[in-house]
């Protein structure tokens, strides 16, 4: 086992009296920001989701048994995805980002990568994953042409994280952080989803992980996607004033440190004297439709406007058989108009289907 976190103090309990007024102020106004652009030169990014499966079972997210996958023969093949690759670098779109489920369990996923890589215009390639596989697979990704790692991880502590995923150990991902870090995947970012009966008193520790190294530490508002409301069973959510107040609390006032690399949602901030970066991805208190940039292509082929409840365009008759270029580049086209002008409060889908 490599690192450790900086820091397992004890941390005060937290409660919503702790933000103040200024941070509470600032949500309700991000909250009032306008609709989210319906132009595809708007789109940077597409998230590609290679397959719903995972090797953990995060209470949130799943239940412990019982999933029904997507089958295997309904998955696009790599070809294909590469195929909605070049459409999207034709309309712009030049980063891509390979999520799940857990990406890693999808067979040779370094063989898209390096097809996405030897595209010509293509810009960033990262990659989101619990980080169980990713000790053992970091170099090859790195090789493959991944520039940047996103692990999710939601606790510090190895009886919570067991509890949480229902299976994992906790060594497995700081191994996996730690070889992502040694093959030059940085600034590695840890994304934290906050919630009130898991982990809101471990945000200030989460926190203190960017103190010694350049990483971004993202705190994500719980999001109701799919079943993981009901799989919660109470309500998890924990605004963005309350955690950034938590952390404030301990480590003093946060300063505002510009958009994240590759202009993803979070706002980024920093505590005096740290190497790393604070970020919040707030599209629950203060939706950010306005400055979205991004579409998300499911594993079987559906492209999709938004996280929570947008429309979707099945791509899967264009780029099956003959191609259909101009359709596909249509497709696109159209499935930005379908993004809401301010996404609901509940998401139709799975996240391990849309790739969270
Ligand atoms: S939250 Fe992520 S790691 Fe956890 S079960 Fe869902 S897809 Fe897997």
């Amino acid at each position: 086992m490599s690192a450790k976190p900086a820091s397992q103090r004890s941390l005060p309990v937290v409660d919503g009296s702790v933000a103040d007024a200024a941070v509470a102020a600032e949500a309700g106004r991000l909250a009032d920001q306008a609709a989210g652009p319906r132009d595809i030169a708007a789109v940077r990014t597409l998230r590609v989701s290679v397959t719903d499966r995972c090797n953990l079972r995060c209470t949130y997210c799943m239940p412990a048994e019982g999933m029904k996958w997507i089958p295997k023969g309904d998955l696009l093949d790599f070809e294909e995805i590469t195929r909605i690759a070049r459409t999207a670098i034709d309309l712009g779109i030049t980063n891509f980002k390979i999520t799940g489920g857990e990406p890693l369990l999808r067979q040779q996923v370094e063989d898209l990568v390096a097809m996405l890589r030897a595209l010509p215009g293509c810009g960033e390639l990262s990659l989101t994953t619990n980080g169980i596989l990713l000790a053992e697979r970091a170099a090859g990704l790195r090789a493959a042409g991944i520039e940047r790692v996103t692990v999710s991880l939601d606790t510090l502590r190895a009886d919570r994280f067991r509890a949480l995923t229902r299976t994992g150990h906790i060594e497995r991902v700081w191994e996996g952080i730690a070889a992502a870090e040694a093959a030059g995947m940085t600034p590695l970012k840890i994304n934290v989803v906050v919630l009130r009966d898991g982990n809101v008193d471990e945000v200030a520790a989460f926190a203190d992980l960017t103190r010694e190294h350049k990483r971004d530490v993202r705190f994500i508002e719980f999001m109701p996607l799919g079943q993981s409301k009901a799989l919660t069973g109470a309500d998890q959510f924990v605004p963005y004033a309350e955690i950034r107040g938590a952390i404030e609390a301990v480590h003093g006032p946060l300063v505002e440190a510009g958009r994240g690399v590759g202009h993803g949602p979070a706002r980024h901030f920093r505590m005096a004297g740290a190497r790393g970066r604070i970020g919040f991805i707030h599209a629950m208190s203060a939706p950010f439709c306005s400055t979205c940039n991004r579409l998300r292509l499911t594993p079987e082929g559906q492209l999709r406007s938004c996280l929570f409840d947008g429309g979707e365009v099945d791509l899967r008759p264009l780029v099956r058989g003959s191609l259909r270029a101009d359709a596909l580049r249509q497709a696109f086209v159209d499935c930005v108009r379908l993004k809401p002008d301010r996404h609901q409060m509940y998401g139709n889908r799975q996240m391990s289907q849309i790739g969270g």
